[in-house]
């Protein structure tokens, strides 16, 4: 053997020992790394299929489906997010029916003026929630791990309205995720429109059952929301659950 040959050798067996390894912690991932502060959570399509069958109510509404002409900018399932990486593996959003319906009501009265919904994200499964927190440590912007999202409840969503002639966002104090003062419901925007803007958001998304989060003029939380426990189910999942 060679000296050139020899060297591509053992440059296999160095990858296919880094691989075994690398494949041996992965097989290791307990059930306690994905749930590491044990909270109660749904976490297997079986769980949710026997939740769903006993409370129609918990059931989870594809978006893009249930709402006309609604837009989707998932911004986790690609790099243009704080994290810049792809957390989900497709850009999907769902909510609880209850919500879901809320949200088509709003979806119909802005349609009038020529507006629509922009949905960022809406249901985040539980592991999302974990990285989100090693990544961005702060709770004002981050849910706590500990407790876990209402994103992870399917009771929560982040959005913003467009022109549908255009597709145009309406202009707002900032962008979506932005970590500042600035995305505050308290905060008095400069630019009078972007406030008008915050103000139009704010105002049907109450008429319809949603609560304000003030740190983010983004994010809104169902009312209803009790009974409605965390879930870790991936947007796969819920996929091939849509197909059964
Ligand atoms: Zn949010």
């Amino acid at each position: 053997m060679n000296a050139k040959f020899f060297k591509i050798a053992v440059q296999r067996v160095m990858l296919t020992a880094l691989l075994a390894v690398s494949l041996f912690f992965t097989a290791c991932q307990s059930p306690k790394d994905q749930n590491p502060y044990g909270l109660d959570m749904v976490s297997t399509a079986e769980e949710y299929l026997a939740a769903v069958a006993t409370d129609s109510s918990l059931l989870l509404i594809d978006l893009e489906e249930h709402i006309p002409g609604v837009v989707m900018d998932i911004r986790y399932a690609g790099t243009d997010n704080f994290t810049g990486t792809k957390i989900y593996s497709a850009p999907k959003a769902y909510l609880r029916k209850e919500a879901a319906d809320s949200l088509l009501k709003i979806q119909k009265e802005l349609n009038r003026d020529g507006l629509g919904i922009k949905v960022y994200d809406a249901y985040r499964p539980y592991s999302a929630t974990l990285y989100f927190y090693e990544v961005y440590p702060d709770t004002t912007f981050v849910a706590a791990p500990w407790k876990g999202s209402i994103h992870n409840r399917g009771c929560a969503i982040d959005l913003t309205i467009v022109n549908t002639k255009t597709g145009e966002e309406l202009v707002m104090p900032t962008p979506f995720d932005e970590f500042s003062e600035a995305a505050s419901h308290n905060y008095i925007p400069s630019d009078s429109i972007a406030l008008a803007n915050r103000e139009k958001l704010l105002t049907i998304m109450e008429r319809y059952g949603f609560e304000k989060y003030s740190h983010e003029w983004w994010h809104y939380n169902f009312h209803k929301r009790e009974g409605m426990g965390l879930l870790n189910i991936s947007f796969e999942e819920l996929e091939k659950l849509k197909k059964k």
